[in-house]
């Protein structure tokens, strides 16, 4: 832990987070709070991006009212979580989410405190390796902000008196640009593996520069991501790909190994770094996407993230004679199997994946065989997206986007027997011939 000090107070003159920059739901939340007389700040990622003067994602509240306390205090309140009690204020269009400040774990807890009869769980557990697996203790405004991964997301403002209060290095590092853990690297990477992919997550997103011994530390840690649970790290590699900043997160992934903990079955065989920069290409285009305001989804991410070297697979398959989509599946079965051992993506998910891949000969074929049956395909708008991401760095596959994009203008010229704008689903239905049906299916 980290010992004690003074915190930095910034009064209301001296920092730049004006309240109209604060959603009005937190707003009203943290008066309600205050003027029942609970202490209430805004904390976390919030604080940090008002004084960047970015808009924030969320808006968290911490406060010393306790969980029963703001379930009678705000009708709009649902408590949330098993062991830590969080409550949650639903608001038309958003979620506010207030927790009760918190403590880590002190370096003395453990069995040696403990006497016969206090056979209770204990509040907080730690595995043999360090990893933290239980903390639900409350704690002090200061514990509340030492137990939190950086020190740039430590920050607090307080409704008070309008202040930021910084208990640790949050504002100097903050003016730096530089994400450095709260503690000693080692122990916090070590108590949660995932603070390692967030490291990297805010340093793509913020621009900002890893500390370097920390990231040493992090290099070291890598292979220790695996240990955080499946289903935790879906989760945070959606956030790391799909936020708008997939591009640059990529080369730190790669750089420090959790990419390749990460996703063991990404790249390797031939060409690997063609395959890469493809990829890093794919990336930028995700990114792009969330520019424009359409934002991909988790399929068109993987695609980006694993369609080159699954292609190549699929490839490699067909060449030896395996019929092209059996060849696919047998390259996305394996690659998916040894996968899901670290990052559980759904199977949805990846069968969505499967069908973006599955489609991309169907579209690049010139001129495509029935082009408007093909739009109404649920994978369509994915697959012609990641031809798109693909396009940039295919020339062969831009004249075929640029077909597409006529095509469903309505300016491509009618290819072959059928004029595609004008064909239907129910008139090719109509031409289509009946097979005869043996008798104990119509029958049945
Ligand atoms: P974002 O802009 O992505 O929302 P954020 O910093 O607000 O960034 P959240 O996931 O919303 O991230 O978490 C809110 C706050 O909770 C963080 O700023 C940090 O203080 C704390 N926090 C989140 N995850 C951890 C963790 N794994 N370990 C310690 N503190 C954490
Ligand atoms: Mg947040």
């Amino acid at each position: 832990m980290v010992p004690p000090m003074p915190p930095r107070i910034v009064s209301r003159k001296e920092h730049r987070i004006s309240r109209r920059q604060i959603s009005p739901n937190a707003l009203r939340t943290l008066y309600r709070l205050r003027d029942n007389g609970f202490v209430a700040y805004l904390v976390g990622g919030c604080v940090r991006d008002l004084l960047l003067g970015r808009t924030p994602k969320d808006f968290d509240i911490a406060t010393d009212a306790a969980p029963g306390q703001l379930k009678r205090l705000f009708r709009n309140c649902r408590l949330v979580g098993r062991r830590f009690r969080l409550a949650h204020l639903h608001f038309q269009d958003e979620i506010i989410e207030v927790s009760t400040f918190r403590s880590a774990a002190p370096v003395d807890e453990g069995e040696a405190g403990k006497t016969e009869e206090d056979h209770r769980p204990p509040r907080h557990l730690k595995d043999e390796d360090g990893m933290v697996l239980r903390d639900n203790v409350f704690g002090t405004p200061e514990e509340d902000a030492l137990r939190r991964d950086f020190t740039i997301n430590a920050l607090a403002y307080n409704i008070a008196d309008f202040s930021v209060i910084d208990h640790s290095t949050g504002l100097v590092d903050l003016e730096q640009r530089l994400i450095r853990p709260i503690g000693d690297p080692y122990v916090r990477f070590t108590e949660d593996p995932v603070r390692m992919l967030r490291a990297v997550r805010f340093a793509a997103s913020h621009g900002f520069v890893i500390e370097p011994a920390t990231w040493d530390v992090l290099c070291e840690l890598s292979p220790t991501i695996t240990r955080a649970s499946s289903a935790r790290l879906y989760e945070e590699v959606l956030k790391l790909f799909l936020l708008g900043s997939a591009g640059p997160v990529f080369p730190l992934l790669e750089e420090s190994g959790l990419g390749p903990a990460l996703f063991p079955g990404l790249g390797g065989g031939g060409d690997e770094n063609g395959r890469r920069s493809i990829v890093q290409a794919n990336l930028a285009g995700l990114d792009r996407l969330c520019r424009n305001g359409t934002p991909p989804n988790a399929p068109l991410c993987f695609a980006a993230l694993f369609g080159p070297d699954l292609e190549e697979a699929a490839l490699a398959r067909h060449r030896d004679g395996v019929p092209r989509q059996q060849a696919l599946d047998a390259a996305c079965a394996v690659f998916f199997e040894a996968l899901c051992r670290t990052v559980s993506v759904p199977g949805r998910i990846g069968s969505q994946l499967r069908a973006i891949l599955a489609l991309q000969p169907l579209l690049q074929r010139q001129p495509p065989r029935r082009p408007a049956r093909m739009v109404h395909r649920p994978e369509f708008a994915d697959g012609l997206g990641y031809l798109r991401l693909a396009a940039e760095t295919s020339a062969e596959r831009r004249p075929v986007v640029a077909w597409w994009d006529a095509f469903l203008s309505g300016d491509a010229p009618p290819t072959g027997k059928e004029a595609p704008v004008a064909e239907t689903p129910a008139k090719q239905r109509r031409h289509r011939r009946r097979r005869p049906r043996p008798a104990t299916v119509a029958a049945s």
